[in-house]
């Protein structure tokens, strides 16, 4: 299998005039090795969280070129495999996150991944291994690992996890794929600013799609079909969302836009993703018994 190492290159912002770390393929399928989203700065109770680098955060490898991918394409990403690393930590800080204004110092917990379970004192937290940075070189200019867009970036959406395809709307030549940022688990919203943080590795097959158009990433797994939208506000990004997905569907079936969006109404879900990085990002989800019924094929 191909592989690529944070040793063979990171990025602290996805743009189209990084150059690749890799070439592959279309239908390729690659591991691809992470740190931790403060590059493994902090591995033990002791460091000082206030002393580490802070220009050194969010690192994703990449990226990678995937030939055949141009500007107006989809690239299809699915996820096969999330591995992680046997501790993972957490921050908390004054303007970090929605607590941030009754929190004065910096603080960070080490946390003991064992048996597929993590220790948070005497709790065992269940894993829901995610990868909260995922995404493509955007159009214009670059975007930091830390904000969510079009592009995909730092999304923090737990849904991206084992299983789960996502499907990106391609802006450059090769597409420029990178990812990193994985969390052992985080809840919806992620409203400390971190989930709990760990180095990993994901085995991805990443594959060019000809012939569809998006505006914001998508994602599917067994049961669902969701469109992923950032920006300025919680509102703004479920709206988008749900709006965008319901012009699909009616694009892509014999149904009015009318009955569409009634339908949506009865069984579509807005859900928050993050609401604690510079752009929100919120999913409007769509059970795919009902796409299956509608004879509607969304990519
Ligand atoms: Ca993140
Ligand atoms: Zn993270």
């Amino acid at each position: 299998m191909e592989t690529l190492s944070y040793e063979n290159g990171i990025i602290y912002e996805f743009n189209k005039d990084n150059a690749y770390t890799k070439k592959v393929a279309s239908g390729t399928t690659i591991r691809i090795e992470t740190y931790d989203c403060f590059q493994n700065q902090i591995q033990s109770p002791e460091t000082e969280v206030g002393g580490i680098d802070w220009d050194k955060i969010n690192p994703a490898t990449g990226p990678i070129f995937v030939e055949d991918a141009m500007p107006g394409d989809v690239l299809k990403v699915k996820i096969e495999k999330i591995e992680i690393g046997d501790q993972g930590v957490m921050v908390v800080g004054p303007g970090l996150g929605i607590m941030g204004d009754h929190i004065e110092e910096m603080g960070s917990k080490i946390l003991p991944i064992r048996n597929d379970k993590v220790i948070f004192n005497d709790l065992e937290i269940p894993l829901n291994k995610m990868i909260g940075v995922i995404g493509v070189a955007p159009d214009g200019e670059g975007v930091n690992c830390g904000t969510p867009g079009a592009h995909g970036g730092n999304m923090d959406n737990k849904m991206v996890a084992e299983g789960a395809t996502l499907y990106f709307p391609v802006a450059t030549e090769g597409a420029l794929f990178s990812l990193g940022d994985f969390h052992a688990a985080m809840g919806d919203g992620e409203v400390s600013v971190s989930g709990i943080e760990v180095p990993g590795a994901a085995t991805v097959t990443v594959e060019v799609i000809k012939g569809e158009t998006l505006q914001h990433p998508m994602l599917e797994n067994e049961e669902v079909f969701t469109q992923i939208v950032s920006a300025e506000t919680l509102d703004e990004a479920a709206k988008v969302a749900a709006s965008e997905m319901i012009e699909r569907i009616t694009a892509k079936s014999t149904l009015p836009l009318s009955e569409v969006t009634m339908l949506m109404s009865a069984v579509g879900q807005a859900e928050i993703c993050q609401i604690v990085d510079p752009l929100m990002t919120a999913r409007f989800v769509v059970p795919k018994w009902v796409l299956e019924k509608l004879d509607v094929q969304l990519i």
